[in-house]
Protein backbone atom coordinates (compact mmCIF):
# COMPACT_ATOMS: atom_id res chain seq x y z
CA UNK A 1 0.00 0.00 0.00
CA UNK A 2 1.41 3.37 -1.19
CA UNK A 3 0.12 6.04 1.70
CA UNK A 4 0.74 10.00 1.94
CA UNK A 5 1.16 11.35 4.84
CA UNK A 6 1.41 15.24 5.89
CA UNK A 7 0.83 17.18 8.58
CA UNK A 8 -0.14 21.14 8.30
CA UNK A 9 -1.32 22.67 12.06
CA UNK A 10 -2.13 25.93 13.40
CA UNK A 11 -5.10 27.21 16.02
CA UNK A 12 -5.20 30.62 14.38
CA UNK A 13 -6.88 33.43 16.94
CA UNK A 14 -8.96 35.58 14.97
CA UNK A 15 -8.66 38.68 16.99
CA UNK A 16 -4.88 38.26 17.31
CA UNK A 17 -2.65 41.15 15.46
CA UNK A 18 0.18 38.66 15.26
CA UNK A 19 0.15 37.15 11.92
CA UNK A 20 1.49 33.50 11.35
CA UNK A 21 4.29 33.71 8.86
CA UNK A 22 5.76 30.74 6.82
CA UNK A 23 8.81 31.22 9.17
CA UNK A 24 6.92 30.57 12.44
CA UNK A 25 6.55 26.58 11.40
CA UNK A 26 8.42 24.33 12.92
CA UNK A 27 9.02 21.09 10.53
CA UNK A 28 7.54 23.23 7.27
CA UNK A 29 10.97 22.06 5.15
CA UNK A 30 10.35 19.03 2.85
CA UNK A 31 12.57 16.89 5.00
CA UNK A 32 11.00 13.15 4.94
CA UNK A 33 9.66 12.32 8.07
CA UNK A 34 9.63 8.61 6.59
CA UNK A 35 13.82 8.63 6.49
CA UNK A 36 13.84 9.85 9.87
CA UNK A 37 13.86 6.90 12.42
CA UNK A 38 14.45 8.62 15.89
CA UNK A 39 10.73 9.90 15.29
CA UNK A 40 9.52 6.37 16.72
CA UNK A 41 10.28 6.62 19.63
CA UNK A 42 8.42 9.83 20.07
CA UNK A 43 5.06 10.24 21.67
CA UNK A 44 4.65 12.46 18.39
CA UNK A 45 1.74 12.69 15.94
CA UNK A 46 4.72 11.77 13.49
CA UNK A 47 5.50 8.70 15.90
CA UNK A 48 2.06 7.00 15.87
CA UNK A 49 2.34 7.42 11.81
CA UNK A 50 5.53 5.93 11.49
CA UNK A 51 4.49 2.85 14.16
CA UNK A 52 1.68 2.07 11.97
CA UNK A 53 3.35 2.12 8.77
CA UNK A 54 6.30 -0.16 9.94
CA UNK A 55 3.61 -2.42 11.51
CA UNK A 56 1.62 -2.72 8.20
CA UNK A 57 3.80 -2.36 5.51
CA UNK A 58 3.32 0.56 3.78
CA UNK A 59 5.13 2.17 1.57
CA UNK A 60 4.91 5.34 3.24
CA UNK A 61 5.45 8.87 1.63
CA UNK A 62 5.75 11.55 4.66
CA UNK A 63 7.18 14.30 3.41
CA UNK A 64 6.67 17.19 6.50
CA UNK A 65 4.64 17.54 9.13
CA UNK A 66 4.43 21.53 10.31
CA UNK A 67 3.21 23.34 13.15
CA UNK A 68 3.31 26.60 14.86
CA UNK A 69 2.65 28.09 18.49
CA UNK A 70 -1.10 29.50 18.10
CA UNK A 71 -1.00 33.07 16.98
CA UNK A 72 -3.23 35.32 14.45
CA UNK A 73 -4.44 34.24 11.11
CA UNK A 74 -1.88 32.74 8.35
CA UNK A 75 -0.82 35.22 5.69
CA UNK A 76 -1.54 34.06 2.41
CA UNK A 77 1.50 33.12 1.40
CA UNK A 78 2.15 31.24 3.82
CA UNK A 79 -0.68 28.74 4.03
CA UNK A 80 -0.20 28.74 -0.05
CA UNK A 81 3.42 27.99 0.59
CA UNK A 82 2.56 25.23 2.93
CA UNK A 83 -0.35 23.83 0.77
CA UNK A 84 1.67 23.79 -2.34
CA UNK A 85 4.46 21.72 -0.92
CA UNK A 86 1.78 19.46 0.47
CA UNK A 87 -0.13 19.29 -3.55
CA UNK A 88 3.27 18.61 -5.02
CA UNK A 89 4.43 16.10 -2.99
CA UNK A 90 1.20 14.17 -3.33
CA UNK A 91 1.40 14.67 -7.10
CA UNK A 92 5.32 13.15 -7.00
CA UNK A 93 3.74 10.05 -4.99
CA UNK A 94 1.62 9.35 -7.70
CA UNK A 95 -1.03 6.97 -7.44
CA UNK A 96 -1.22 6.22 -3.37
CA UNK A 97 -3.86 4.18 -2.04
CA UNK A 98 -4.18 6.20 1.14
CA UNK A 99 -4.16 9.72 2.34
CA UNK A 100 -3.22 10.44 6.17
CA UNK A 101 -3.34 14.28 6.73
CA UNK A 102 -2.76 15.53 10.18
CA UNK A 103 -4.28 18.71 11.04
CA UNK A 104 -5.57 21.04 13.41
CA UNK A 105 -9.42 21.81 12.69
CA UNK A 106 -8.94 25.46 13.31
CA UNK A 107 -6.87 27.31 11.00
CA UNK A 108 -7.67 29.82 9.59
CA UNK A 109 -5.75 32.15 6.71
CA UNK A 110 -6.47 35.79 5.85
CA UNK A 111 -8.01 34.40 2.47
CA UNK A 112 -9.40 31.21 3.69
CA UNK A 113 -11.63 31.29 6.55
CA UNK A 114 -11.87 27.39 6.63
CA UNK A 115 -8.58 26.57 5.81
CA UNK A 116 -8.84 22.26 6.43
CA UNK A 117 -11.93 21.88 4.19
CA UNK A 118 -9.46 24.16 1.65
CA UNK A 119 -6.41 21.64 2.13
CA UNK A 120 -9.32 18.75 1.70
CA UNK A 121 -10.34 19.65 -1.28
CA UNK A 122 -7.59 20.91 -3.06
CA UNK A 123 -6.39 16.81 -1.58
CA UNK A 124 -9.54 15.44 -2.94
CA UNK A 125 -9.09 17.26 -6.42
CA UNK A 126 -5.81 15.61 -6.53
CA UNK A 127 -6.37 11.13 -5.63
CA UNK A 128 -10.27 11.43 -7.00
CA UNK A 129 -13.02 10.70 -5.10
CA UNK A 130 -12.38 6.87 -4.42
CA UNK A 131 -9.07 7.20 -1.88
CA UNK A 132 -9.43 7.38 1.29
CA UNK A 133 -8.49 9.89 3.05
CA UNK A 134 -8.02 10.10 6.95
CA UNK A 135 -7.39 13.06 8.92
CA UNK A 136 -6.34 13.73 12.74
CA UNK A 137 -7.56 16.57 14.64
CA UNK A 138 -6.81 18.19 17.65
CA UNK A 139 -9.67 18.73 19.81
CA UNK A 140 -10.13 22.19 20.15
CA UNK A 141 -10.89 21.94 15.80
CA UNK A 142 -13.72 24.05 14.57
CA UNK A 143 -15.09 21.31 12.70
CA UNK A 144 -17.19 22.48 8.65
CA UNK A 145 -19.51 20.63 6.49
CA UNK A 146 -16.80 20.63 3.86
CA UNK A 147 -14.28 18.89 6.26
CA UNK A 148 -16.81 15.79 6.45
CA UNK A 149 -17.99 15.98 2.86
CA UNK A 150 -14.36 15.43 1.71
CA UNK A 151 -13.20 13.14 4.54
CA UNK A 152 -13.68 9.41 5.28
CA UNK A 153 -12.15 8.87 9.02
CA UNK A 154 -12.24 11.71 11.21
CA UNK A 155 -10.61 11.46 14.51
CA UNK A 156 -9.42 13.59 17.35
CA UNK A 157 -7.41 13.88 20.55
CA UNK A 158 -8.98 12.63 23.53
CA UNK A 159 -7.27 14.24 25.92
CA UNK A 160 -6.50 18.08 27.04
CA UNK A 161 -3.69 18.17 28.03
CA UNK A 162 -3.24 16.32 24.66
CA UNK A 163 -1.33 13.96 25.88
CA UNK A 164 -2.54 11.23 23.15
CA UNK A 165 -0.62 12.07 19.73
CA UNK A 166 0.88 9.44 19.29
CA UNK A 167 -2.73 7.24 19.48
CA UNK A 168 -4.60 9.54 17.65
CA UNK A 169 -2.93 9.41 14.45
CA UNK A 170 -1.92 5.65 14.91
CA UNK A 171 -5.66 5.28 15.57
CA UNK A 172 -6.16 7.29 12.14
CA UNK A 173 -3.56 5.19 10.64
CA UNK A 174 -5.09 1.36 11.70
CA UNK A 175 -8.92 2.68 10.53
CA UNK A 176 -6.95 3.99 7.35
CA UNK A 177 -5.69 0.60 6.56
CA UNK A 178 -8.80 -0.99 7.18
CA UNK A 179 -10.30 0.91 4.82
CA UNK A 180 -7.81 0.36 2.25
CA UNK A 181 -7.67 -3.44 2.31
CA UNK A 182 -11.42 -3.32 2.73
CA UNK A 183 -11.72 -1.85 -0.62
CA UNK A 184 -14.63 0.99 1.14
CA UNK A 185 -14.73 4.34 1.77
CA UNK A 186 -16.37 4.90 5.06
CA UNK A 187 -17.84 8.04 5.59
CA UNK A 188 -17.85 11.27 8.30
CA UNK A 189 -20.71 12.74 10.18
CA UNK A 190 -20.53 15.51 12.41
CA UNK A 191 -23.36 17.53 14.59
CA UNK A 192 -23.36 21.04 15.84
CA UNK A 193 -25.77 22.99 17.54
CA UNK A 194 -25.92 26.52 18.98
CA UNK A 195 -22.99 26.76 20.88
CA UNK A 196 -19.84 28.83 20.70
CA UNK A 197 -18.11 27.19 23.95
CA UNK A 198 -18.69 24.17 25.95
CA UNK A 199 -17.30 20.79 26.95
CA UNK A 200 -14.94 22.78 29.23
CA UNK A 201 -12.85 23.44 26.87
CA UNK A 202 -12.04 19.76 25.93
CA UNK A 203 -10.36 19.74 29.40
CA UNK A 204 -10.12 16.12 31.04
CA UNK A 205 -8.17 16.81 34.25
CA UNK A 206 -10.92 16.03 36.16
CA UNK A 207 -12.64 12.56 36.04
CA UNK A 208 -15.88 13.46 36.88
CA UNK A 209 -15.49 16.14 34.29
CA UNK A 210 -18.23 17.05 31.62
CA UNK A 211 -15.53 15.88 28.79
CA UNK A 212 -14.85 12.61 30.42
CA UNK A 213 -18.36 12.24 30.32
CA UNK A 214 -19.11 12.75 27.33
CA UNK A 215 -16.16 10.64 26.16
CA UNK A 216 -17.31 7.69 28.58
CA UNK A 217 -20.41 8.03 26.48
CA UNK A 218 -18.90 8.45 22.99
CA UNK A 219 -16.69 4.69 23.74
CA UNK A 220 -20.20 3.07 24.66
CA UNK A 221 -21.89 4.24 22.03
CA UNK A 222 -19.14 3.18 19.62
CA UNK A 223 -19.04 0.12 20.96
CA UNK A 224 -23.07 -0.42 20.95
CA UNK A 225 -23.36 0.67 17.26
CA UNK A 226 -22.92 -1.24 14.39
CA UNK A 227 -20.72 0.20 11.51
CA UNK A 228 -19.18 2.93 14.11
CA UNK A 229 -15.75 3.23 13.96
CA UNK A 230 -14.95 6.26 15.57
CA UNK A 231 -16.37 9.16 17.17
CA UNK A 232 -14.74 12.04 18.39
CA UNK A 233 -15.62 14.74 20.62
CA UNK A 234 -14.34 18.69 19.36
CA UNK A 235 -14.72 21.24 22.05
CA UNK A 236 -13.89 24.06 19.32
CA UNK A 237 -12.05 26.86 19.22
CA UNK A 238 -14.54 30.17 20.18
CA UNK A 239 -11.42 32.63 19.24
CA UNK A 240 -11.60 31.23 15.91
CA UNK A 241 -14.53 33.80 14.41
CA UNK A 242 -15.59 31.47 11.32
CA UNK A 243 -19.34 30.27 10.32
CA UNK A 244 -18.83 26.77 12.07
CA UNK A 245 -16.57 27.54 15.44
CA UNK A 246 -17.55 25.99 18.43
CA UNK A 247 -17.65 21.97 20.26
CA UNK A 248 -18.99 19.29 17.56
CA UNK A 249 -19.47 15.28 17.38
CA UNK A 250 -18.22 13.26 14.59
CA UNK A 251 -19.04 10.17 13.85
CA UNK A 252 -16.89 7.89 11.20
CA UNK A 253 -18.73 5.11 9.98
CA UNK A 254 -18.68 2.33 7.51
CA UNK A 255 -21.66 3.24 5.32
CA UNK A 256 -23.55 6.57 4.30
CA UNK A 257 -26.34 6.40 6.48
CA UNK A 258 -28.17 9.43 7.90
CA UNK A 259 -28.89 7.75 11.47
CA UNK A 260 -24.62 7.97 11.82
CA UNK A 261 -25.60 11.87 12.16
CA UNK A 262 -28.44 11.33 14.80
CA UNK A 263 -25.66 9.41 16.65
CA UNK A 264 -23.39 12.43 16.52
CA UNK A 265 -26.20 15.04 17.23
CA UNK A 266 -27.34 12.55 20.39
CA UNK A 267 -23.57 13.12 22.15
CA UNK A 268 -23.98 16.91 20.98
CA UNK A 269 -27.58 16.96 23.23
CA UNK A 270 -25.92 16.06 25.94
CA UNK A 271 -22.95 18.38 25.48
CA UNK A 272 -25.74 21.41 25.64
CA UNK A 273 -26.64 20.53 29.10
CA UNK A 274 -23.50 21.35 30.41
CA UNK A 275 -22.34 23.76 28.72
CA UNK A 276 -21.67 26.57 31.02
CA UNK A 277 -19.65 24.60 33.25
CA UNK A 278 -16.14 25.34 33.45
CA UNK A 279 -13.64 23.65 35.92
CA UNK A 280 -11.68 27.25 36.50
CA UNK A 281 -11.75 30.12 38.40
CA UNK A 282 -9.36 33.06 37.61
CA UNK A 283 -8.35 35.42 39.69
CA UNK A 284 -7.88 39.36 39.18
CA UNK A 285 -3.67 39.92 39.60
CA UNK A 286 -3.73 41.42 42.70
CA UNK A 287 -6.17 38.40 44.07
CA UNK A 288 -3.87 35.84 43.10
CA UNK A 289 -0.94 37.77 44.55
CA UNK A 290 -2.83 37.73 47.81
CA UNK A 291 -3.87 34.25 47.21
CA UNK A 292 0.30 33.17 46.89
CA UNK A 293 0.18 34.76 50.56
CA UNK A 294 -2.34 32.39 51.86
CA UNK A 295 -0.65 29.58 51.13
CA UNK A 296 2.81 30.33 51.57
CA UNK A 297 4.26 26.89 52.76
CA UNK A 298 3.99 23.64 51.90
CA UNK A 299 6.01 21.53 49.12
CA UNK A 300 6.44 22.45 45.20
CA UNK A 301 6.13 25.65 43.79
CA UNK A 302 2.35 27.83 44.00
CA UNK A 303 1.95 28.53 39.78
CA UNK A 304 0.62 31.19 39.13
CA UNK A 305 -0.91 30.97 36.00
CA UNK A 306 -1.11 33.97 33.56
CA UNK A 307 -3.91 31.99 31.68
CA UNK A 308 -5.16 34.50 29.53
CA UNK A 309 -1.90 35.29 28.19
CA UNK A 310 -1.14 31.81 26.98
CA UNK A 311 0.26 31.56 23.83
CA UNK A 312 -0.62 27.63 23.64
CA UNK A 313 -4.35 29.34 22.84
CA UNK A 314 -3.01 32.29 20.35
CA UNK A 315 -2.07 35.18 23.24
CA UNK A 316 0.75 37.43 23.22
CA UNK A 317 2.86 35.68 25.59
CA UNK A 318 4.31 39.45 26.60
CA UNK A 319 1.55 40.61 28.94
CA UNK A 320 3.18 42.03 32.01
CA UNK A 321 1.12 42.30 34.53
CA UNK A 322 1.76 39.89 36.59
CA UNK A 323 5.62 39.98 36.09
CA UNK A 324 5.17 43.95 37.26
CA UNK A 325 2.79 42.91 40.71
CA UNK A 326 5.23 40.11 41.08
CA UNK A 327 8.26 42.78 40.73
CA UNK A 328 6.61 44.80 43.68
CA UNK A 329 5.84 41.94 45.48
CA UNK A 330 9.96 40.16 45.61
CA UNK A 331 8.64 36.90 46.63
CA UNK A 332 11.40 34.64 47.67
CA UNK A 333 12.15 31.49 44.85
CA UNK A 334 9.86 32.97 42.32
CA UNK A 335 10.71 32.49 38.65
CA UNK A 336 8.58 34.37 36.01
CA UNK A 337 8.11 33.43 32.36
CA UNK A 338 8.85 32.31 29.73
CA UNK A 339 7.96 36.07 28.61
CA UNK A 340 8.46 36.52 24.98
CA UNK A 341 10.62 39.49 23.88
CA UNK A 342 13.21 39.23 21.20
CA UNK A 343 14.72 42.92 21.44
CA UNK A 344 15.48 42.53 25.36
CA UNK A 345 16.89 39.56 24.73
CA UNK A 346 19.32 40.76 22.41
CA UNK A 347 19.95 43.30 25.07
CA UNK A 348 20.41 40.73 27.65
CA UNK A 349 22.64 38.87 25.65
CA UNK A 350 25.02 41.83 24.06
CA UNK A 351 25.56 42.78 28.30
CA UNK A 352 26.41 39.29 28.89
CA UNK A 353 26.26 36.93 31.74
CA UNK A 354 26.82 38.96 34.79
CA UNK A 355 25.98 42.31 33.49
CA UNK A 356 23.55 44.25 35.43
CA UNK A 357 20.94 45.68 33.14
CA UNK A 358 17.95 47.54 32.96
CA UNK A 359 15.56 46.44 29.87
CA UNK A 360 11.82 47.37 29.13
CA UNK A 361 10.08 44.11 28.97
CA UNK A 362 7.07 42.67 27.03
CA UNK A 363 3.91 44.60 26.17
CA UNK A 364 5.57 45.15 23.13
CA UNK A 365 2.74 43.85 20.57
CA UNK A 366 -0.36 45.04 22.06
CA UNK A 367 -0.37 46.57 25.80
CA UNK A 368 -4.07 46.95 25.24
CA UNK A 369 -3.89 42.95 26.02
CA UNK A 370 -2.20 42.29 29.07
CA UNK A 371 0.19 45.92 29.72
CA UNK A 372 2.51 48.29 28.38
CA UNK A 373 6.47 47.43 28.91
CA UNK A 374 7.73 47.16 32.30
CA UNK A 375 11.21 48.02 33.40
CA UNK A 376 13.09 45.29 34.86
CA UNK A 377 16.91 46.01 36.34
CA UNK A 378 18.41 42.57 37.29
CA UNK A 379 21.65 40.79 36.55
CA UNK A 380 21.90 38.57 33.68
CA UNK A 381 22.19 35.02 35.25
CA UNK A 382 22.19 32.94 32.27
CA UNK A 383 21.96 32.57 28.54
CA UNK A 384 20.94 29.88 26.57
CA UNK A 385 20.09 28.90 22.66
CA UNK A 386 16.25 27.90 24.18
CA UNK A 387 16.66 24.16 22.63
CA UNK A 388 14.92 21.21 25.19
CA UNK A 389 14.38 17.79 25.00
CA UNK A 390 10.48 16.83 26.69
CA UNK A 391 10.94 14.56 29.26
CA UNK A 392 7.15 15.32 30.86
CA UNK A 393 4.23 13.49 29.32
CA UNK A 394 3.18 15.97 26.50
CA UNK A 395 4.95 15.18 23.18
CA UNK A 396 7.85 13.13 24.86
CA UNK A 397 11.07 12.70 23.62
CA UNK A 398 10.58 15.41 20.75
CA UNK A 399 12.77 18.67 21.07
CA UNK A 400 11.37 22.42 21.66
CA UNK A 401 12.87 25.75 21.15
CA UNK A 402 12.25 28.86 22.75
CA UNK A 403 14.81 30.63 20.72
CA UNK A 404 17.89 32.41 22.34
CA UNK A 405 17.15 33.05 26.03
CA UNK A 406 18.23 34.98 28.88
CA UNK A 407 17.64 34.64 33.10
CA UNK A 408 17.72 37.80 34.80
CA UNK A 409 17.41 37.90 38.26
CA UNK A 410 15.92 40.84 39.93
CA UNK A 411 15.85 40.57 43.53
CA UNK A 412 14.23 37.45 44.60
CA UNK A 413 12.65 37.15 41.21
CA UNK A 414 14.34 35.74 38.28
CA UNK A 415 12.86 36.44 34.51
CA UNK A 416 12.80 34.36 31.88
CA UNK A 417 12.64 36.18 28.43
CA UNK A 418 12.90 34.66 25.28
CA UNK A 419 12.55 34.99 21.15
CA UNK A 420 10.21 32.54 20.38
CA UNK A 421 6.44 32.46 21.65
CA UNK A 422 6.09 28.59 22.96
CA UNK A 423 3.89 27.63 25.66
CA UNK A 424 5.28 25.93 28.79
CA UNK A 425 4.83 22.43 28.85
CA UNK A 426 7.56 20.54 29.92
CA UNK A 427 10.13 21.25 33.21
CA UNK A 428 13.20 20.88 30.96
CA UNK A 429 12.10 24.65 29.52
CA UNK A 430 13.47 25.70 33.00
CA UNK A 431 16.27 23.35 33.67
CA UNK A 432 17.89 24.94 30.65
CA UNK A 433 17.75 28.05 32.54
CA UNK A 434 19.84 26.30 35.40
CA UNK A 435 16.20 26.40 36.97
CA UNK A 436 14.72 23.22 39.30
CA UNK A 437 10.87 23.90 39.07
CA UNK A 438 10.17 21.79 42.05
CA UNK A 439 12.36 23.90 44.32
CA UNK A 440 10.59 27.32 43.64
CA UNK A 441 8.62 28.92 45.53
CA UNK A 442 6.46 30.63 42.71
CA UNK A 443 6.20 30.09 39.37
CA UNK A 444 4.24 32.68 37.15
CA UNK A 445 4.09 30.89 33.64
CA UNK A 446 1.91 31.23 30.76
CA UNK A 447 -0.10 28.09 30.58
CA UNK A 448 -3.66 27.25 29.78
CA UNK A 449 -4.23 23.59 30.08
CA UNK A 450 -1.25 21.46 28.08
CA UNK A 451 1.90 22.66 31.11
CA UNK A 452 -0.42 20.89 33.54
CA UNK A 453 0.72 17.60 32.09
CA UNK A 454 4.24 18.36 33.47
CA UNK A 455 3.45 20.45 36.38
CA UNK A 456 0.62 19.92 38.10
CA UNK A 457 2.22 16.52 39.97
CA UNK A 458 4.50 19.23 41.63
CA UNK A 459 2.95 21.95 42.42
CA UNK A 460 1.54 22.98 45.51
CA UNK A 461 -1.40 24.88 44.18
CA UNK A 462 -2.62 26.15 41.08
CA UNK A 463 -3.72 29.73 40.57
CA UNK A 464 -4.98 30.67 37.32
CA UNK A 465 -4.95 34.43 36.64
CA UNK A 466 -6.94 36.93 34.64
CA UNK A 467 -4.59 39.53 33.28
CA UNK A 468 -6.19 40.70 30.30
CA UNK A 469 -4.58 39.01 27.65
CA UNK A 470 -6.20 37.76 24.23
CA UNK A 471 -7.62 34.26 25.20
CA UNK A 472 -9.65 36.03 27.81
CA UNK A 473 -13.16 34.08 28.65
CA UNK A 474 -15.27 37.45 28.41
CA UNK A 475 -16.35 37.02 24.99
CA UNK A 476 -17.83 40.63 24.68
CA UNK A 477 -14.29 41.38 24.48
CA UNK A 478 -13.86 40.15 20.78
CA UNK A 479 -15.72 42.19 17.53
CA UNK A 480 -16.90 38.61 16.22
CA UNK A 481 -18.42 38.80 12.71
CA UNK A 482 -18.68 35.00 10.88
CA UNK A 483 -19.84 33.03 13.69
CA UNK A 484 -23.51 31.90 13.21
CA UNK A 485 -25.82 33.46 15.26
CA UNK A 486 -27.85 33.44 17.70
CA UNK A 487 -25.46 30.95 18.79
CA UNK A 488 -24.74 31.06 22.76
CA UNK A 489 -23.45 32.42 24.98
CA UNK A 490 -22.96 35.77 22.38
CA UNK A 491 -26.74 35.69 21.95
CA UNK A 492 -29.39 36.12 24.85
CA UNK A 493 -32.15 33.98 22.57
CA UNK A 494 -30.65 30.86 21.38
CA UNK A 495 -33.54 28.61 21.32
CA UNK A 496 -32.86 25.48 23.25
CA UNK A 497 -31.75 22.33 20.47
CA UNK A 498 -34.41 19.79 19.64
ZN1 LIG B 1 -5.96 21.82 21.47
Amino acid sequence: MIVFACGISHESHSFSKLRTEISDFEGADVGAIDSKPELLDTRSTEGGILSAAQEFGWDLRFPFCAHATPSGPLAEEAFETLVGRLLGELKRAKAVDGVLLALHGAMFAEHVPDCEGEILERVRAVVGPRVPIAITLDLHANFSDRMAALSNIATSFRTTPHTDQWETSNRAARLLNEAMHRGTAPHVYVARLPMLAGMDMGRTIDPTGPMNRLLAMARKLELETPGVLDISLNAGFYYGDVFEAGPSVTVTAHCDDASYGDLAKKIMLAAWETRSFVSLRHYGVDEAIARTREVASGVGPVILVDYTDGPAGGAYGDGTQLLSALLVENPEKTVVGPIYDPLAVDEAIKAGVGASVRLMVGGRIDPAYGGPPVEVFGEVVRVSDGNYLRKGPYATGTTGHLGQGVCVKCGNVSVILVSRRQQPEDREQYRIFGIDPERLNILACKGINHFRADFEPISRELIFVDSGGLVSVDFTRFPFRNVRRPVWPLDDDVAPPQ
